[in-house]
């Protein structure tokens, strides 16, 4: 007797249960709407292993650099770790919910919902929050939207939005597809808004200043109570781009200071795995004047029932459903396990962690001192060699050569989620690559599978399949 037999019993019950496991049946008529011409009837599958198939695409993750690998300190980006458990949570069962279920069916999904808004307006120092929008573009492009839809309830003409040089690129992008001319504000000496130059540029024409405290280079808008004044006595509105928020979380919140509409990036401040193009969310808080024009649907409760409407002045739908669900789930589950102190104590280790390791570079940084992120300058050797050699010591390099008005920069955030050890062995790295000399930077990397590649090529033409390596 062999072991299934043993473990089935007999030998009619063993049969039974393989023909029940019959995969060649098909529930669909045989008969193919297809043109014959089309249809086939073979595919030709690799018959692999699993070991095989399993070690194939580990192989393929080892290849490449990620978070699960070591620290990733682009700045700008936020790409921290973020704890499995909210995985976890967003794995249950009970959470995979159609959407097109009635809100009666579904009042857990939409409590769930209504107090992520709550968690993040309390957060951000704002009324309400939408969480429809997918990223943090997204954000800034429905966030402009309301303060024009605000705009226009009010009979203001308004044309332009007013973004400093140092703003990330989509914001300048966002404000031109909302239908905006964008205003560009030089960054003063200090790496701060020049309040001249601000005055300067407001006028009846300003819809928005768009702007991130702490700035991109990492640097507390100490007079922004005044910036707030000058638009708001302009006539316009004050949007915050949240993409530096764990540098503030639990400790200042851009309400207080005087933001009218603002986004948060869920996957850079509230555990959303980052990049390759997944799914993430950049949800919008909004003043109360701004709130009967948030997106439609919305979530709101009265008398313990959560039901979904349209706000009275909606500027319609930014996205499918209530936004991108399992990744609102996480986020959730975030802010619920860290609490209050959980929250300021991961702004605490964001801003000491960046300058601990800015302090032991031997690299001159601009602009001091700086929050949770820094740009450094590699002086006289060109930033992105300087880059490419740290892949060879094992870690991954900062965001290289923007902001552009630092020479060379090395725009660092080594993130919440590294230990004392990561960050010594981040500065060894950088502090090794800037005394190598220019012939080893030139060849480097040379301990990565892919050389220097055509980085925007690569962008722009990806060659996916096994085939593009081995031809490499
Ligand atoms: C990442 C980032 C954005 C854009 O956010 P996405 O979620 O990537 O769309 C906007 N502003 C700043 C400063 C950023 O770092």
């Amino acid at each position: 007797m062999n072991h299934d037999q043993a473990r089935y019993g007999d030998d009619d019950r063993y049969e039974s249960l393989l023909s029940e496991k019959d995969t060649t049946r098909v529930d669909v008529d045989e008969a193919s709407p297809l043109p014959a011409e089309l249809t086939r009837d073979e595919l030709e599958l690799p018959g692999l292993s699993e070991p095989k198939l399993s070690r194939h695409y580990t192989r393929l993750s080892q290849m490449n650099w990620s978070v699960e690998s070591g620290p990733y300190p682009l700045g700008s980006c936020t790409m921290k770790y973020n704890p499995s458990f909210t995985e976890a949570v967003a794995a249950d069962p009970n959470a995979a919910v159609h959407p097109d279920r009635s809100p009666e069916s579904v009042q857990g999904t939409l409590e769930l919902l209504h107090a992520l808004q709550d968690y993040l307006a309390r957060i951000g120092g704002m009324d309400a929050v939408t969480l429809q929008p997918p990223a943090g573009a997204a954000g800034e492009f429905t966030g402009i939207h309301i303060a024009k839809a605000y705009h226009e309830s009010q009979n203001h003409d308004r044309s332009e939005v007013i973004v400093p040089a140092s703003a990330h690129g989509t914001n300048f992008a966002s404000a031109a597809m909302a239908g905006y001319d964008v205003v560009e504000l030089p960054s003063g000496d200090d790496g701060r808004v020049d309040l001249d130059a601000l005055r300067a540029a407001v006028s009846e024409d300003t819809a928005a200043l768009m702007l991130t405290n702490p700035n991109t280079v990492g640097l507390f808008e100490r007079d922004i109570v005044e910036i707030a004044e000058i638009v708001h006595e302009a006539g316009g509105l004050l949007y915050y781009d949240g993409a530096n928020l764990n540098a503030l979380l639990g400790r200042a919140r851009p309400g207080d200071m005087g933001f009218d509409v603002m986004h948060y990036n869920v996957h850079k401040t509230f555990a959303t795995p980052h990049g390759g193009g997944g799914p993430g969310a950049g949800p919008v808080g909004v003043r109360e004047e701004l709130a009967p024009f948030l997106p439609s649907p919305h979530v709101r409760e009265t008398d313990g029932e959560y039901e979904l409407y349209d706000p009275e002045q909606t500027i319609g739908k930014v996205h499918g459903y209530e936004g991108n669900w399992l990744v609102l789930v996480k986020a959730y589950a975030y802010i619920a396990r860290l609490g209050d102190s959980g929250l300021e104590d991961a702004s605490a280790k964001a801003v000491l962690n960046a300058n601990y390791l800015a302090e032991q570079l031997e690299m001159e940084i601009p602009y001091d001192p700086f929050h949770h992120e820094f740009a450094a300058t590699a002086g006289d050797r060109d930033a992105a060699d300087v880059a490419k050699r740290m892949l060879d010591y094992g870690v991954h390099p900062p965001t290289t050569k923007w902001p552009e008005f630092v020479p060379e920069a090395m725009l660092t955030e080594p993130t919440e989620a590294e230990d004392r050890q990561a960050l010594d062995d981040l500065a060894a790295a950088f502090n090794a690559a800037m005394t190598d000399d220019e012939s080893e930077l030139a060849a480097s990397p040379s301990k990565t599978t892919a050389r220097r590649i055509d980085q925007a090529d690569a962008a722009r033409n990806p060659r996916l399949s096994w085939q593009a390596l081995d031809e490499s």
